[in-house]
């Protein structure tokens, strides 16, 4: 075991979302921080923008594996980078609606209420758009919470040939909207994301210190149990003890509770955090359906996402519950529905016999619908050694079936409006349940909250039993909402930054 003869303010595990955003708040205080990535920095072209190639051989994703309640393993779709999983993400950043800060009634039951309410995210989403370079237009979407300030940049144009089929779906009394995008306006690297405006600009300043494929394998107590004295990682085949004042693990939902439940000791024979025994618990992730359909005139294959849809978002007139959050894939050849769905193109592929799946990208139109999962106990990451367990049953199925339904009838519609000869199929993916690999929008097992019986961390995302850790990636969510996470993670993370910057 080496031990770092340095001693840090505060050292930060990870660097996606959370973490890196929080490094960038933490890095002009000229305290000591030391950031452990288990990742390395991401060739660029093995990127968000990547083709096929890339996408059909899963390039990106960690040769971990994950097993389910079952005891089956898995490929988890998960990214070990500095940047995290937003290297490889859709930069869609979405605030979540006032009303998913309350308490909820879903069909399948309630999605509890937040102990801090929109008006407290609100500046630091207001910051969080600025600091990504968002890209967005407010007024059109009537499910938009109020925003302090206008998106700092304009939103993206639809490409052409989405352009008629937003008009389409207008025409049908929705309200097509322009999905928010963060991006650096850069040519060779145009997706924004934590390690371009989180890590980059924090390890400007000196006293900030990175050091990656430094993988984390526990935190480790003073006597008393009540702090964590040092963190122990390993290095090129080599174990290393850091030591630090505050600690925040920003891992990612997943793997912070399994390093929680892994760093188990006499005081803390559960895991540390764990006396309420929710560490790992109330685990979330969409439910999520890709359609494509595949139109009679090419596209190039390569845009941005640019429209979301969010008219069924607290549900209509024929199913009063919350339905979820429609937006559309960019271009197949560079959009992560490869990723996330390649059995969608083996669909298609049988449809149309003597296209190679390059042609049939450049010809498809594709759509993701996204519905809140309700928090389970059961639902819930555990760990045997050094195995991760992700134990997940999905619920508010029927909500999310509803959405599909309606966006189907929505698309039919749509293409009548375009006289009928605009697309020749629609396939739907998957029919039925995500699969369990399917990670992206985790979140959830360690939510926060008031009382440390009901919850793991403080409202400051400190956890209750520990005065020196804290959690600030998508753990802390109590609830999913139906919009994609990462706007809330960052804005959070800009908020504890500014919590800890009066500790430290
Ligand atoms: C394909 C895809 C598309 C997505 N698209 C969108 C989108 O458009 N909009 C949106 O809002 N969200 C999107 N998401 C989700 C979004 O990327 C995540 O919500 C967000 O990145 C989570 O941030 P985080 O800080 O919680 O964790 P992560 O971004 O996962 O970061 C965790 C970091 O911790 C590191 N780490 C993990 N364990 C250890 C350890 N033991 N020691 C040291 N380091 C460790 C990891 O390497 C990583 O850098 C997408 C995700 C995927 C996979």
């Amino acid at each position: 075991m080496i031990i770092d003869d340095q001693h840090y303010d505060v050292i930060i595990v990870g660097t996606g979302a959370g973490g890196g955003t929080l490094a960038n708040r933490l890095a002009p205080t000229g305290k000591k921080i030391l950031i452990l990535e288990r990742g390395d920095f991401m060739p660029l072209e093995e990127q968000n923008r990547s083709n096929v190639d890339v996408f059909k051989k899963e390039r990106y994703r960690s040769s971990e594996r994950w097993y389910d309640q079952d005891g089956q393993n898995f490929s988890p779709q998960t990214n070990y980078a500095v940047g995290g999983n937003t290297k490889i993400y859709s930069a869609a950043l979405v605030r979540m609606r006032e009303k998913d800060f309350e308490a909820v009634e879903h069909q399948e039951g309630v999605s509890p209420e937040w102990g801090l309410k929109y008006q407290d995210f609100e500046p630091y989403y207001t910051e969080a758009e600025k600091l990504y370079m968002v890209h967005g237009k407010t007024g059109n979407d009537p499910s938009e919470p109020d925003h302090s300030e206008d998106y700092p940049f304009p939103a993206v144009e639809h490409e052409p040939e989405f352009q008629t089929i937003v008009e389409a779906i207008a025409k049908q009394g929705l309200h097509p909207t322009s999905l928010p995008l963060s991006l650096t306006r850069e040519e060779d690297d145009p997706t924004g994301d934590s390690e371009v405006f989180g890590i980059v600009p924090a390890l400007k300043h000196d006293n900030v210190t990175l050091k990656t494929s430094a993988k984390v394998v526990c935190l480790i107590t003073n006597s008393s149990g009540e702090a964590v004295r040092a963190v122990e990682a390993e290095i090129n085949g080599q174990s290393y003890l850091f030591f630090g004042d505050i600690i925040v693990l920003a891992c990612g939902a997943i793997n912070s509770a399994a390093l929680l439940l892994k760093s188990a000791n006499h005081k803390h024979p559960n895991g540390l955090a764990n006396s309420s025994d929710l560490v790992g618990r109330n685990f979330m992730k969409h439910n999520q359906t890709a359609m494509v359909e595949l139109s009679v005139n090419p596209n190039s294959g390569q845009f941005l996402r640019s429209v979301s849809v969010n008219d069924f978002y607290w549900g209509d007139e024929n199913f009063p519950y919350p339905m979820g959050h429609i937006e559309n894939t960019g271009g197949l050849l560079q959009d992560i529905i490869f990723a996330e769905s390649p059995p969608i193109l083996s669909v298609l592929a049988k449809g149309m016999p003597g296209f190679g799946l390059e042609q049939l990208a450049k010809r498809s139109i594709g759509w993701w619908l996204y519905t809140e999962t309700l928090p389970n106990a059961d639902n819930r990451v555990r760990v045997d050694g050094d195995k991760i367990y992700v134990d997940f049953t999905p619920n508010n199925s029927e909500a999310h079936d509803r959405l599909v339904y309606r966006w189907i009838d929505v698309l039919k519609a749509g293409e009548k409006n375009l006289g009928g000869s605009v697309f020749e199929k629609l396939a739907v993916y998957p029919r039925g349940e995500v699969p369990i690999q399917t990670v992206a929008n985790q979140c959830g097992t360690c939510r926060f909250g008031e009382d440390p019986q009901t919850s793991v961390l403080d409202l400051n995302c400190r956890t209750h039993d520990l005065e020196n850790l804290y959690v600030v990636d998508s753990s802390f969510f109590p609830s999913s909402s139906s919009v994609p996470p990462a706007l809330t993670i960052i804005a959070n993370a800009l908020r504890v930054g500014d919590h800890l910057k009066s500790k430290i």
